[in-house]
């Protein structure tokens, strides 16, 4: 990614480290197919996987924009320069809107403003990226398992961000509903070589086709 892109990204606000947003860009680079990402929040994220999309794909970023749980005033992610005055709610989309423009990405990461399992409910276009980094709680991160996941190609990568195996990491949330369901469906094996710390990327694999018994 060149410089000056690097530059905005690093700019917008976020909580993707260096590396894992690396790991992202090569694991997206690395798939055909349109991309998807669940939490966009100020665009960090959408600016990798739009520099690994450009000429070839797009990239479809997901969320309300009024920000999760521990976004909110009183939690420890709130950030009070984010809340629209008018509404009394954040609203993260303004600055979304401005990362993707300063990132020259207009053309490439197309927002989808809405509750993520509403849209998930009426997605119907296989993906070859999807990444999900939305709300954390048992809740969202188990919406997003079951309403995402199965719009994965055959081939496609599934990337799930802050996935701490050991409570005193982080949240479970994202481990305990997301990637241990995923490996355990039997769809999914985590390509071990693309993952980066809490960024953990997964394989949809070729099911077994059912075996099918005459009864005698
Ligand atoms: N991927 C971003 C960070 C996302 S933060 C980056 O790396 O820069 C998580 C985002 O998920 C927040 O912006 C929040 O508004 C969004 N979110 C949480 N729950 C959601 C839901 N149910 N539907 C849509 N968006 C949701
Ligand atoms: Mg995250």
């Amino acid at each position: 990614m060149i410089a000056a892109r690097r530059a905005v990204a690093d700019h917008a606000r976020g909580f993707l480290p260096d590396d894992e947003a690396m790991a992202l860009h090569r694991a997206a680079t690395s798939v055909a197919g349109p991309i998807l990402e669940v939490g966009a929040y100020c665009g960090k994220s959408a600016v990798w996987l739009g520099d690994a999309a450009e000429g070839r794909t797009v990239v479809f970023s997901v969320d309300h924009h009024r920000g999760s749980e521990e976004n909110q005033a009183g939690w420890e992610h709130h950030d009070p320069t984010l809340v629209d005055p008018v509404v009394g709610l954040m609203d993260t989309l303004p600055f979304f809107r401005q990362t993707i423009f300063d990132a020259g990405l207009e053309a490439t990461v197309v927002a989808v403003v809405g509750p993520s399992a509403t849209v998930a409910r009426w997605w119907a276009t296989p993906l070859g990226f999807l990444f999900i980094d939305g709300g954390h709680g048992v809740e969202p991160a188990r919406a997003d398992y079951l309403g995402w996941t199965p719009h994965v190609a055959v081939g496609g990568l599934l990337a799930i961000h802050d996935v701490y195996p050991d409570p005193s990491e982080g949240g479970r949330p994202p481990y305990e509903e997301i990637y241990r369901p995923a490996l355990a469906s039997g769809q999914f094996e985590e390509d071990v070589a693309l993952s980066c710390r809490s960024l953990r990327v997964l394989r949809r694999v070729q099911t077994a086709p059912a075996v099918l018994r005459c009864a005698t």
